[in-house]
């Protein structure tokens, strides 16, 4: 025979009822059916208790609306009227009595424990009745007749030798039927959770989520050959569905594994539950009454095959942690064993002990609403020693989260708690307070509450429990580049997902508009329509927002030119979310923010890049970085760093004049939204600079010596006057440009960086636009491409040369991709 219990949403509406009627009938052997009460109707039973116990009449709204949902039920799962009948004059019977109990509260305005335990117990008496009616001949049996608890340190405690031998008696019959195929397979229809108090006779329970314990409890018994939990997620997964999207059903658990992460708040099986059948070898089987034909978790005792070291991450909500100390600790005998004995004595129950090493403090894990009486009663059993001052009253600490990783293979596997300690660090995550058990099946951790769902999804991500990693994107800015790069992750996010395991989820886009944020990912079919209705853009608010998502592996990547974009990257870098930027404003700001952002994300973990800052896509800045990181010296940089100017000096001919040329690189979108930042050197400078610093040299703007092709006055009135003005010049250049020609000479806006090679810390800036004679490696650079040529002690009397297309929407965009890649570390 077997023990099938279906929880709370498995019998919470006719649909799902009529799946159970199904599941259970399908059965091959005879069952004992556990069920918890009607999803809710716990919760609501507690709820309405209060209400009458406050003197609130409208409880009896609240009492009403549960016999309603109870009726319905009935009508729909129950058709036949004569079935009918005979149902509701068992269900009604029970309303009425539980309607009077209730009555009682609110006259009397009293609410004892004994009396709100026999209220709660209404929710599975009444489910377990309408069940047994509706299951093709099943029989009721009440467990408040055959499992008792007793009190022991204030809490209702199963009595098992009395328990056992009750249940055995109560399904004797039935046991004696065993599993022949043609004998009718009979089912019972226990109510869970209820039990009765074995001296006083009292209605009592197992706990909230305490029918699981009663199907075990009866599986044990019974020597049942498999306990099913039925429920509403595809078995025990990897963490919580409803935390971590990627979560997914484990295949098989052992059940050392499977209570620890029950001990840790996995609510997917009750915690006791656990252990009566594991005493008994009988593996439980976790499965979906909504989706029955997934296979979900086997928990027996040994797993084969089995090679992660993590199998699950569990956690609990509103944690205290108390911390006991004080200098006459040290050495002394005993004073855990009082805490200990103090604590229990009050019932309080510690899910976690952290020791130093030194002896003078020990913290101890307790439920938040347990926190107080727990300070109360150790601060009177440490008295004397508080008032002599050898230790320090309680400290508490409320409003934490207590995470733990569970898996019985970390035992053979050395650098876990390294891994999971520094991943935690790199995301910012502080822990408050650490255990692992001398039998290393699980490392547990305190950590502020406000840290729990980026604790765990990080966890999930880098253990690979996840079936792909996740990296969050925030993309600012959809002008050419940013409208491209969402275009190209729109395009590759399927292939990455499917080749490399790698999910990139774009939780944050902005424009000048607006911006919108959504931390399960944009839709990017629809990105457009979406922003639109998002907030009306506000920088500051956009990077509170960022900041409080406090979302897991995660980049900004800056499309902009804004200067007001690059004053976040400090503070993004500092609650440790990488920056991407295609935007060379910060790179290219005073040297000292420039090293501080540098230090602050290697101080965080996380990442700056802003390869597409000089060259678009081509592989320049990691270059120098290599070389001189292997120990190279860069001598000297001579380079063509603006697509634009190149595109303008190439286009310039007897019948494009300068000013064409101009408005053309505009239209082909080479140039800067402002085309001035172009002609005036200063995107140029910005490169050279960035260039300089990468290379090891500590330079400024300022510090850039400039030759420049367009005076002065044109930068200084409006953009529009700008472009009024500019044909003026156009007699000028194609008399400077005929003469070129004859000499057979092109113009190029060369930037170079020299190093003294006497005095190597000393070295001169210049931009200047140069004529270069045919043969020049320069003379022939077509289009808006760039080129950098370096000179170093390695590549001295060839230099290094770097070329390709340095200006461009999709290049551009590729480059950003490329570094948003790289810090995906795939
Ligand atoms: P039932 O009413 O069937 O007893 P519960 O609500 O008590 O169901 O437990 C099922 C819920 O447990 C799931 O809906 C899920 O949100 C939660 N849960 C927490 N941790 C896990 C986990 N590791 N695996 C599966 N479910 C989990
Ligand atoms: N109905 C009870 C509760 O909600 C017991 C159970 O569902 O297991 O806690
Ligand atoms: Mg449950």
């Amino acid at each position: 025979m077997k023990v099938m219990k279906f929880g709370g949403t498995s019998v919470g509406s006719a649909e799902s009822i009529l799946s159970v009627k199904k599941i259970v009938e399908a059965s091959e052997e005879p069952v004992v059916v556990v069920v918890s009460a009607l999803g809710g109707i716990t919760d609501q039973l507690l709820n309405t208790s209060r209400q009458a116990l406050a003197g609130e009449p409208r409880y009896i709204d609240a009492y009403n609306a549960m016999v309603s949902r109870h009726h319905q039920l009935i009508d729909a799962i129950i058709p036949d009227a004569d079935k009918q009948v005979a149902l509701l004059k068992t269900v009604d019977s029970l309303l009425d009595d539980l309607k009077s109990i209730y009555q009682g509260v609110f006259l009397i305005r009293d609410l004892s424990e004994k009396t709100a335990n026999a209220i709660v117990s209404y929710g599975e008496r009444l489910s377990a009745c309408i069940v047994a009616a509706m299951m093709h001949g099943a029989s009721f049996h009440n467990a408040l007749d055959f499992i008792k608890t007793e009190k022991k340190n204030d809490v209702n405690t199963l009595v098992t030798t009395l328990t056992y031998d009750l249940v055995r008696k109560e399904f004797k019959h039935f046991r004696s039927i065993g599993n022949d195929r043609q004998s009718p397979r009979p089912i019972a229809v226990v109510p869970g959770f209820i039990s009765t108090d074995n001296e006083t006779g009292e209605i009592t329970n197992l706990g909230r989520g305490g029918s699981d314990y009663t199907a075990s409890i009866i599986a044990a018994a019974l020597d049942a050959t498999i306990l099913e939990i039925w429920t509403d997620v595809d078995g025990f997964m990897t963490a919580d569905p409803k935390v971590i999207k990627t979560a997914y059903t484990i295949n098989e658990l052992s059940y050392v594994e499977a209570m620890e992460l029950c001990n840790f708040g996995a609510k997917v099986i009750y915690p006791p539950t656990i252990y009566p059948v594991c005493v008994k070898n009988i593996p439980i089987k976790v499965k979906n009454t909504f989706n029955p034909e997934h296979p979900g978790t086997l928990i027996k005792a040994k797993i084969e095959n089995d090679d992660k070291p993590i199998k699950g991450i569990s956690s609990i909500k509103g944690t205290s942690l108390i911390t006991v100390t004080g200098l006459s600790m040290v050495g002394v005998i005993g004073v855990n064993r009082r805490i200990f004995t103090t604590l229990a004595n009050k019932g309080i129950s510690v899910f976690m002990v952290s020791q130093a090493s030194s002896e003078n403090s020990t913290s101890i894990g307790v439920r938040d609403e347990d926190a107080e009486a727990a300070r109360e009663v150790l601060n009177a059993e440490f008295a004397k020693e508080i008032e002599t001052g050898a230790m320090f009253p309680m400290q508490v600490e409320s409003g934490l989260a207590t995470i733990a990783i569970v898996g019985e293979n970390m035992k053979q596997t050395p650098g876990i708690a390294g891994k999971l300690f520094g991943t935690l660090g790199r995301s910012g995550i502080s822990v408050i307070a650490c255990a692992q058990g001398a039998s290393e099946t699980n490392i547990s951790f305190v950590v502020d509450g406000k840290f729990l769902r980026k604790s765990l999804n990080v966890l999930h991500d880098s253990f690979f429990l996840s079936e792909y990693k996740v990296l969050n994107i925030f993309i600012c800015g959809i002008g050419t580049v940013g409208g491209m790069l969402l275009e190209q992750i729109r395009t590759q996010q399927q292939f990455l997902m499917q080749s490399r395991r790698l999910k990139l989820n774009v939780v944050g886009i902005s424009d000048v508009d607006n911006f919108v944020l959504d931390r399960d990912g944009i839709d990017l079919d629809n990105y457009e329509k979406i922003l639109r209705a998002g907030y009306p853009a506000n920088t500051e608010h956009m990077r509170d927002e960022i900041v409080k998502m406090n979302i897991f592996n995660s980049v900004f990547v800056d499309c902009t030119a804004s200067r007001q974009i690059a004053m976040l990257y400090q503070t993004f870098l500092e609650h440790n979310i990488s920056v991407v930027a295609a935007n060379k404003i910060a790179a290219s700001s005073d040297y000292d923010s420039y090293l501080k952002l540098k230090q602050t994300a290697r101080d965080k973990g996380v990442w700056f890049r802003y390869e597409t800052n000089v060259g678009a896509g081509l592989p320049i800045i990691g270059t120098i970085n290599d070389l001189c990181n292997s120990g190279d010296k860069i001598l000297k940089i001579e380079a063509i760093l603006s697509g634009t100017l190149n595109f303008i000096f190439n286009e310039i001919a007897a019948d494009v004049p300068f000013s064409e040329t101009v408005k053309r690189a505009k239209e082909q979108r080479y140039s800067e939204p402002d085309p001035r930042i172009d002609l005036s050197g200063t995107d140029v400078i910005r490169k050279l600079v960035i260039l300089t610093r990468e290379a090891g040299y500590k330079v400024e703007q300022d510090d850039v010596e400039k030759h420049l092709f367009v005076p002065n006055d044109y930068f200084e009135g409006s953009l529009d006057d700008f472009w009024k003005r500019l044909p003026e010049l156009d007699a000028d250049f194609e008399a400077r440009r005929k003469v070129l020609e004859a000499e057979n000479k092109r113009w190029r806006f060369v930037a170079t960086m020299e190093a003294d090679e006497q005095n190597p810390a000393s070295f001169k800036t210049s931009v200047a636009l140069k004529e270069v004679p045919y043969g020049h490696p320069f003379y022939g650079l077509e289009g808006s491409n760039n080129i950098v040529l370096l000179t170093t002690e390695r590549y001295k009397e060839y230099p290094m040369l770097i070329q390709g297309y340095g200006a461009g929407a999709a290049v551009t965009a590729a480059g950003v991709f490329a570094n948003i890649m790289s810090i995906a570390n795939i």
